[in-house]
């Protein structure tokens, strides 16, 4: 059977789970699903445990998922959590929550019940302290993500090479594998991940898909579809990475190589087998 996975999907107040009816319809088997902010949940945290509760739900949501696709759960402490929390507890404060969030996170992947955390840095303008304040947020995250033996998918500012190389130098300093580290939204610089060692998990967004496997098959791929009835096909639609492998497919890349990204990838970064 040809797998195709989408790395980075989330289920929100649209679909919800007719998106993944969607995604089979198109082929997809595989689905990685990150969970939203806190306040998609309606939840104001004031401490880590807080972040159970939206965790709980989201692994509710993927068990759910796994009765029509193979899914996997992410748990995200998003790094835009740092403003909105800052603005209630100053930013100090708001990055030990969200380090109590990333702890709670991993010992959900201690438990089995998610494969990765995902973590990163604000894409938008901050002030330096916050900055630093989230640099620290996502050190925490990959030491977590080390002991816990699982990746962490990352969410950051726009691509620069020299920016990965930062935060590469930064796991280095946890022990996590480079490789463990997974650039989401990534451009198609496929050549130029392999030199940082982070992993990308590209967004099939226009010839992506086709510039990322003309240099080689360390990636994966993903829509962030994140599932808003205020953005319906937002980033991309639930259909779009089985769309874009149909591509490949017709464009000479063969089934191997589509099993190398989809299946041997997948297997390598979070240390699972798919099936
Ligand atoms: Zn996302």
């Amino acid at each position: 059977m040809l797998i195709i996975t989408d790395n980075h999907m989330h289920l929100y107040n649209h679909l919800r789970l007719k998106a993944l009816k969607q995604f089979r319809q198109a082929g997809g088997t595989h689905v990685f699903l990150v969970s939203l902010l806190s306040h998609h949940y309606g939840i104001h945290p004031s401490g880590g445990r807080d972040f159970r509760v939206m965790f709980d739900e989201h692994i509710k949501l993927v068990r759910k998922a796994n009765e029509i696709v193979k899914a996997y759960a992410v748990l995200s402490v998003h790094p835009a959590e740092i403003t909105i929390l800052s603005k209630r507890w100053g930013a100090d404060r708001a990055g030990e929550i969200m380090k109590e969030a990333i702890d709670v996170a991993g010992e959900y992947v201690t438990q089995g019940k998610a494969v990765a955390i995902k973590s990163g840095r604000p894409h938008y303008k901050v002030s330096d302290h916050i900055w630093k304040v989230s640099n620290e947020v996502m050190m925490h995250s990959f030491a977590v993500a080390r002991e816990a033996d699982c990746p962490v998918q990352l969410h950051t500012e726009s691509y620069t090479k020299e920016g990965m190389e930062e935060i590469a130098r930064m796991a280095d300093r946890t022990g996590i594998r480079r490789d463990r580290v997974i650039k989401h939204f990534a451009p198609a610089r496929v050549d130029e991940f392999s030199e940082t060692g982070l992993f990308p998990s590209v967004i099939a967004m226009g010839e992506n898909a086709i510039k990322a496997a003309s240099q080689g098959d360390r990636f994966v791929l993903e829509t962030d579809y994140i599932d808003d009835r205020n953005r319906p096909g937002s980033v991309l639609g639930p259909k779009t990475v089985p769309k874009k492998i149909n591509m490949l497919l017709n464009s000479g890349f063969d089934e191997d190589f589509v099993m190398r990204i989809c299946r041997d990838n997948v297997e390598w970064i979070y240390g699972i087998e798919i099936e």
